[in-house]
């Protein structure tokens, strides 16, 4: 079977709606591109510029190895990315190492299960491609200029696995998942006008 990596960031959609995720993969070529996922991508890269200049203390270290947009792939997981900010502690060859991940949100409102299912991702590659203990990571929302820290659970290392197993099986089945319970999301997806169903 031919090897199916999905993004890190298709689990924050899938937790949205199945159907984004599902529409990405099976009906690529309908995707509009839009203003705001423009804006979005923009203002990541300012924020990884600032990311240089901002202390350490800002997540509640003193010292730290960073790595800026770290590329991570895993087989294991079928997932690849790009973490905004891996940091080593207290540095990468230190024999009791361990790591922290975090993640940029342009958005004020970073607790969500969406959000936090993401990190969760990086944490479990970086683990791995690091071969250290990530056992918790942060949030950073860009408009408040704040770090909103989140633990890697045992629970949320599981539902990292089952949400993407279940993502590759609609995905390899081609079956289009139901909407979700909620409408109110497709007031404003872009994808509207191809789920008949639900507007
Ligand atoms: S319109 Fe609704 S059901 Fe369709 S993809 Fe968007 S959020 Fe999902």
């Amino acid at each position: 079977m031919t090897e199916l990596l999905c993004e890190v960031t298709d689990l924050k959609q899938w937790t949205y709606c199945p159907r984004v995720v599902y529409y990405r993969y099976c009906l690529p070529e309908i995707r509009p591109i839009t203003a705001l996922m423009q804006a979005g991508i923009a203002g990541h890269q300012d924020e990884s510029e600032r990311e240089v200049r901002r202390s350490l203390r800002t997540y509640g270290l003193t010292s730290g190895e960073r790595a800026f947009d770290v590329p991570l792939r895993s087989s294991t997981l079928g997932l690849r990315g790009r973490v905004d900010l891996a940091v080593a502690l207290p540095g990468r060859d230190s024999p009791a190492a361990q790591a922290i991940v975090v993640d940029y949100k342009d958005s004020e409102r970073v607790r969500g299960s969406h959000f936090t299912l993401q990190l969760a991702a990086y944490a479990l590659m970086l683990e791995e491609a690091w071969e250290l203990p990530v056992r918790r990571g942060f949030l950073y929302s860009i408009p408040l200029r704040r770090a909103e820290p989140v633990s890697i659970t045992p629970p949320l290392r599981t539902k990292v696995s089952q949400t993407t197993r279940a993502m590759q099986a609609a995905i390899r089945g081609e079956q289009m998942p139901p909407p979700p319970s909620s409408r109110r999301q497709c007031i404003s997806c872009e994808f509207r006008r191809f789920c008949n169903d639900v507007v």
